[in-house]
């Protein structure tokens, strides 16, 4: 589809400085899994992409859960007996314990002690903490600061309600030629943390806009929802849009400086999992791939098996494995502008083998066609009259030779060695002097992509 060559027609140092630029207008709101923190951020995404919002009342059950009483603060603190506040919300919202309960008490050092949760390894970080299911209240602070707390009364607030309101959903759908569609899903219950999820937000919202006004093969579908009830609660409302996913991705943590990490999907071998591998096989950074496991992100309720979904995730590095995770350290510096490019690259280079995935059919199959006298031993993208390289060569040559009408350009991608633009490229130009023809019925049942020869110039 060329998503990755626009991106790239903007610039990499470009694209990571607006990526940076809105991952900082995100950080600071206080989300949790609802709430009007979501709905700021909601609105903001909005500023790029028109998002249906959807309320679903407290109590409205979903499958095994039910839809929580709705979190919202505006003030927290602890002072000192000097009566100076010691834990200020208004300076970082990790200090509350998300879902905290309101409370206005005084309290003995003693008494406040088994509420105040630190983190003695890394004594300048604020832990992030939650407590969505069971009622409680508690404050989160780095260690030296509990440390400094010195015996006496301390006054503690935390002006929050919980009551009966609403989970906040948001989702962008983009229609294509076929109903089949595409999910990508992310996040919206972290607070003020960039990797974790800020980065996923803000990728997410990128690539829906990259996608924006073009004409696509698979429907596309955006999902911005607090993680597990969220996930939970819009697979619960939507199982006719479900039944027509055929290809879906979360992404989450794709900031900071590691390599990629790959989470394939329950099945292991659906197509996503394939153009994941493919693509990061051929992105010029480390990567890993594993295997699918119950624990994780909102994968867990795509890939459970009533549902059995082909959706993967996508990552830099894996949650929980890097220290600053839920912690204050995963903030704005932790994330990167020339990581966030590079991830958002990565996401459209596999949409591209998604939208471009198909089946050609070699009409003259038998021996090999006279390729000089087609002009095919002459290089298409360098300069006129230099030779095709050994890998153009190399492409056309796999794709006449796999192509009987049941080989992909993913697969003939995959066993050749060559990236997949570069067969694409090839399959273009092979169906350009009639070489090869399209077989229509694709290799996932979705209507065969637009066929506009790249190599057509
Ligand atoms: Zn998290």
């Amino acid at each position: 589809m060329g998503l990755l060559k626009d991106l790239d027609q903007t610039g990499v140092a470009e694209i990571g400085a607006d990526l940076h630029r809105f991952a900082g207008e995100l950080f600071p709101i206080c989300r949790s899994i609802t709430g009007d923190g979501v709905r700021q951020t909601l609105a903001l995404i909005q500023g790029k992409v028109p998002l249906r919002i959807t309320e679903v009342p407290t109590g409205t059950p979903v499958f095994d859960w039910t839809v929580p009483k709705e979190w919202n603060i505006r003030d927290a603190y602890i002072k000192a007996p000097d009566g100076k506040r010691v834990v200020d919300f208004q300076k970082c919202n990790l200090h509350v314990l998300s879902y905290s309960i309101p409370v206005h008490a005084t309290l003995p050092l003693r008494e406040l002690e088994p509420r105040l949760f630190t983190i003695p390894a890394h004594p300048d970080w604020i832990p992030n903490r939650t407590s969505y299911y069971k009622e409680d209240w508690g404050f989160c602070l780095s260690h030296h600061q509990k440390l400094a707390l010195k015996d006496g009364e301390y006054e503690v607030c935390i002006d929050s309600s919980l009551e009966d309101g609403h989970l906040t959903l948001g989702e962008y759908y983009l229609p294509g030629r076929s109903t089949d569609e595409v999910l990508i899903s992310t996040y919206t219950c972290h607070p003020s943390l960039a990797n974790d999820n800020v980065s996923g937000l803000t990728i997410a919202t990128f690539l829906a806009k990259l996608l924006s006004g073009r004409e696509l093969r698979y429907s596309y579908r955006f999902l911005f929802n607090p993680a597990t009830i969220g996930a939970i609660t819009w697979l619960a409302r939507n199982r006719e849009a479900v039944s027509r996913i055929r290809h879906g991705l979360v992404v989450t943590c794709l900031g900071d400086a590691g390599g990629f990490h790959y989470k394939k999907s329950r099945r292991g071998d659906a197509e996503i999992d394939r153009a994941a591998a493919q693509v990061l096989r051929h992105c010029g950074e480390h990567f890993e791939i594993l295997e699918y496991s119950p624990y994780g992100n909102d994968e867990r309720q795509y890939c459970s098996p009533g549902f059995n979904l082909p959706v993967g995730s996508l990552m830099r590095s894996v949650w929980e494995t890097f220290p600053e995770y839920h912690t204050s350290a995963d903030n704005l510096d932790f994330i990167r502008p020339a990581q966030l490019a590079g991830s958002l690259r990565a996401c459209a280079a596999i949409l591209d083998v998604l939208e471009d995935n198909c089946c050609y059919r070699n009409e003259n199959p038998y021996c090999e066609p006279q390729l000089g006298r087609r002009g095919l031993f002459r290089s298409t993208g360098g300069e006129a009259g230099g030779q095709a390289s050994g890998e153009e060569m190399m492409a056309r040559l796999w794709v006449l030779n796999l192509s009987d009408g049941n080989h992909s350009l993913l697969d003939i991608a995959e066993r050749s060695g060559i990236s997949f633009p570069k067969i694409k490229e090839a399959a273009d130009l092979l169906y350009e002097k009639k070489l090869v023809s399209l077989v229509t019925h694709g290799s996932d049942g979705a209507q065969a992509p637009l066929v506009a020869p790249s190599g057509a110039a």
